[in-house]
């Protein structure tokens, strides 16, 4: 039997260790930090960069990649433990050089950089002294990249590059964009594009606005609306082959989806916390909250789903290690990232109701988990485009029945019972037309 649900005793410390120092020296600062990359705030120079040195010395840094892309490589089982920590607090994954968008970014100039390009970009990134941004989405489109506009056009040994992007995470902390363009629009819709690489000081170069979520105060988000006008990169600055925009991105979407399910796993089980331990502690009616049946089922449900949904993500980590292919494992990944916003939404909707007054204050974590909660159904691929992902991989596995009925229609099971035991209930004088039960699957 290979079955275990049993953590390494080695990474078990390892864990422990990430866990206090997520709470000890990592929330604290969830108060005055906002952009843990800034590397221009000086207080993220004093606070925030001291931390980053303790988790590269405990051999922590960027484990999200393997080896051989400079990372220590642990595999994606135990990044999802990992990751369950790191989950919640939102500036952890930061700290540990695992923060989208720069992860992703570092996996495709990993896989597909040039030796320059990884000098010049993969290196600094991975040190933590250059901040990245992921350019794909346009305000007229996102979860549908064949109608992407913006143009890259070669002129001489130049890209030139004339459009906008839309919800660039980081970008106004960025040195550098990782950006989808236009460059052959007479391919095909999956090869008319190219990835670039573009310094965000190129001039042509501009912050249209920086669009807040919710939660945020107008004009002073982290989404970077950009426009390109006639924005000059060499012509190197091509990033892997020139038509493959969509190779890369599934690259980069394969593991940055799984890391988010392994995230919100732990933020999940930080609700489920929060909602238990106000059920014990208040009372009503003569008797804590915990006591009623209804709230026992609110505590009953999240708990299941919970469980259900982390074993879900631990077995997607496993096959992922065991097959080492991301396109084998594009339902588990399709499956864990259309899970996680309703499974958060759930447990922290019910957790905000076992608060009452208090759990739609600015005093707790409840409405921003919320707000959380659409945000990754939206991000990385709408959850919709994943259930159909899912359901086509999945119904890609059966052939059509053979005859008009199923495979498994009873009559024809039956007859074909009745014809293979014909001579055994002859002798013991049973009809072979009236069996005992015929409505078992
Ligand atoms: C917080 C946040 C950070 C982001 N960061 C980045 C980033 O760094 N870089 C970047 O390039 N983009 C980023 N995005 C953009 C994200 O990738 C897009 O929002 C996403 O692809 C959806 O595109 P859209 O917003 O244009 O929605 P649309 O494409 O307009 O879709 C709107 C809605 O239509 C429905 N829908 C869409 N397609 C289908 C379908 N096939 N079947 C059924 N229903 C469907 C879904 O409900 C969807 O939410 C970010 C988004 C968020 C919210």
């Amino acid at each position: 039997m290979t079955w275990s649900f049993e953590t390494d005793p080695e990474w078990q410390e390892q864990l422990d260790w990430v866990s206090e120092f997520v709470i000890n020296e990592i929330e604290p600062l969830e108060f005055f930090i906002r952009s843990p990359r800034d590397r221009h705030d000086p207080l993220v120079r004093e606070l925030v960069f001291p931390l980053r040195e303790q988790v590269k010395a405990r051999g922590l840094w960027a484990c999200h990649l393997g080896p051989e892309l400079g990372g220590p490589g642990f595999g994606q089982v135990k990044l999802a433990l990992l990751n369950e920590v790191l989950g919640t607090s939102p500036l952890a994954p930061s700290i540990f050089g695992a923060n989208a968008p720069d992860s992703g970014n570092s996996e495709i100039l990993a896989q597909f950089g040039t030796a320059d390009q990884k000098e010049r970009f993969l290196v600094p990134l991975l040190e933590g002294e250059l901040n990245s941004a992921f350019a794909m989405t346009e305000p007229h489109s996102g979860a549908d990249p064949k109608t992407l506009r913006t143009s890259a056009e070669l002129d001489g040994d130049e890209w030139v590059i004339t459009g906008e992007k839309w919800f660039a995470s980081n970008a106004r902390n960025a040195d550098f964009f990782i950006m989808w363009a236009v460059t052959d629009p007479d391919q095909t819709p999956y090869q008319r594009s190219s990835m670039l690489i573009v310094p965000s000081d190129t001039p042509g170069v501009e912050f249209v606005r920086h669009v807040g979520l919710a939660n945020e105060p107008p004009g002073d988000g982290n989404q970077g609306y950009l426009r390109f006008d006639g924005a000059r990169v060499p012509a190197d600055n091509l990033l892997g082959d020139r038509g493959q925009a969509f190779v890369l991105a599934q690259t980069r979407l394969g593991g940055g989806r799984v890391h988010i399910a392994m995230r919100t796993v732990g933020l999940v089980a930080r609700a489920l916390d929060m909602m238990c331990e106000r059920a014990v502690s208040r009372e009503t009616q003569g008797e804590v909250l915990a006591r009623k049946q209804m709230v026992q089922e609110m505590i009953a449900d999240s708990w299941l789903e919970l469980e259900q949904f982390r074993l879900l993500v631990l077995r997607t980590a496993w096959r992922i290690d065991r097959l080492q292919d991301y396109k084998a494992v594009r339902a588990d990944i399709a499956a864990v990232k259309a899970m996680a916003p309703t499974v958060l939404r759930n447990v922290a909707s019910r957790a905000l109701q076992i608060h009452g007054s208090l759990g739609v204050t600015n005093e707790m974590p409840f409405m921003d988990m919320l707000l959380h909660s659409f945000v990754i159904g939206i991000g990385d691929g709408p959850t919709e485009v994943h259930k159909v992902t899912l359901a086509r991989q999945i119904a890609g596995r059966y052939r059509p029945a053979e005859g008009l009925f199923p495979s498994r229609h009873i009559p024809a099971r039956r007859a074909a019972a009745a014809a293979r035991y014909r001579e055994v209930l002859d002798r013991h004088g049973i009809d072979a037309a009236r069996p005992i039960s015929a409505n078992v699957g």
